[in-house]
């Protein structure tokens, strides 16, 4: 145990938190642009709102939630996703107050206790945009199209955007009943969790993953049929928005998304090279969710995106990551008195804004010489006895074997002139 992480959780060691934080620096770029601003949540919350957020009926909140009773007898729960929180923060801090639409990001880990494959984690991390208060499906369109921008920035291509509407509390009635009677003479086709969906959510099947289910709703009713007026207009001007901006999608007439809240648009994005979970992303429209967690009736859109995937993805489609060096110059001491000296020399180095190290376990010259080489630095600057008393050090290329002396006042700036190179 005191050597093995819970299972479904991952270290991220350095070589690989580089790939992240190149990522993470991506995301905060293009929500600049498109006019995000982040915000923090806790961690954990009240379990009470991912119940009452997320959707009693849901898979995260049937199954899913790490969640436990405090000190203080409260129910803690782990975020499984970042929507409800984003919203208990409007709320609470009353941004519905201040001008709209609110337009927040967030990236960080989410929790579920999901059984853990490629794709699939109990720890994992979601970059997410919400979107408060406006109607407009320009907003729809765009958070797509912001969506997709990430992936294209990122290099990486063949995604597929699955975009339907899910209607609204007017018309989804309607589909529900007509679910019902096209189900009910086929429960027997139905897994477990379908028959008990029927009654409760039956949209539900439709977004089922077991084959039989599947095989079972291919001629079902879907939201689209049944829309009213103003859903397919909403819909319509969606995509006439995403044909504007060149952004191509498939309507997928059976995504439904796994949670409540959702109103008029539900996207998916999907990746062909990953596996079974070929999500890399999804959201939708959730108008019903701000009044619903005891707010004013606002409107809402937003996605969450899954980092680990989007990951996996650009390691699969071989996208070459800008490599980041840890260091600028290594500095190797000859003896006790220039490693004396070796510290405030370091430390001025940093002040000077540089990435500089040096030996901690009383490696000879040699072996230190070797040590900076495994790191791969491509500057060493030697420090010895000769070089103490003519107040320099030499400054070695480890790629072309030149060495030259430089003066003490001037290591810095010829560190960075070899940069530049
Ligand atoms: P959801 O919040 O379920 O709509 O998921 C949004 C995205 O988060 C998915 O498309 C995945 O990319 C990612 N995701 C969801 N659950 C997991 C998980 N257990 N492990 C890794 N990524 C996940």
């Amino acid at each position: 145990m005191l050597t093995t992480r819970p299972r479904g959780t991952t270290d991220i060691l350095p070589g690989q938190t580089e790939k992240w934080q190149y990522l993470e620096d991506t995301i905060r770029r293009l929500c600049r642009q498109y006019g995000y601003g982040e915000i923090r949540t806790p961690i954990f919350e009240h379990t009470e709102l991912f119940v009452r957020g997320v959707g009693e009926t849901t898979d995260i909140v049937e199954k899913e939630m790490y969640t436990f009773v405090d000190r203080g007898e409260r129910s803690i729960t782990l975020r499984p996703e970042g929507t409800a929180p984003a919203v208990r923060a409007y709320l609470e801090n009353r941004l519905f107050a201040g001008p709209q639409p609110v337009k927040l990001y967030y990236i960080g880990p989410m929790f579920r206790y999901d059984r853990p494959q490629a794709g699939r984690y109990r720890q994992f991390h979601q970059f997410g945009v919400e979107v408060f208060g406006s109607h407009d499906p320009a907003v729809d369109a765009e958070v797509c199209a912001m969506a997709m921008d990430l992936y294209a920035r990122l290099g990486l291509s063949g995604l597929k955007l699955h975009i339907n509407s899910v209607g609204c509390p007017r018309c989804r009635p309607v589909l529900r009943e007509k679910l019902r009677e096209f189900f009910l003479p086929r429960l027997d086709g139905l897994c477990a969790s379908c028959r008990e969906r029927l009654e409760r959510n039956p949209l539900r099947i439709l977004d089922c993953k077991v084959d039989t289910c599947r095989q079972a709703a291919v001629d079902a009713p879907a939201a689209l049929d049944y829309l009213c007026p103003d859903c397919k207009e909403h819909f319509q001007a969606v995509l006439k928005h995403l044909d504007a901006l060149g952004v191509a999608y498939q309507v997928d007439r059976f995504l439904v998304r796994g949670l409540d809240y959702y109103t008029h648009t539900a996207f998916e994005i999907m990746a062909p090279d990953i596996g079974a979970q070929s999500s890399v992303g999804g959201g939708g429209r959730y108008n019903g969710l701000i009044a619903a967690c005891g707010g004013p009736d606002t409107p809402g859109i937003g996605y969450a995106l899954g980092l680990e995937r989007i990951l996996l993805a650009m390691e699969r489609q071989g996208v070459v990551f800008p490599g980041e060096k840890r260091l600028d110059v290594f500095l190797a001491t000859a003896d006790d008195a220039a490693r004396e000296k070796a510290l405030p020399l370091l430390q001025s180095l940093r002040r000077e804004g540089l990435a500089a190290d040096r030996d901690y376990l009383g490696r000879s010259l040699k072996a230190q010489m070797k040590y900076a080489g495994k790191l791969g630095v491509e500057l060493v600057a030697i420090l010895g006895s000769d070089e103490l008393c003519r107040g320099v050090v030499t400054l070695k290329n480890m790629a072309t074997g030149r060495q030259e002396a430089v003066p003490l006042d001037r290591l810095a700036d010829e560190i960075r002139n070899s940069k530049g190179e």
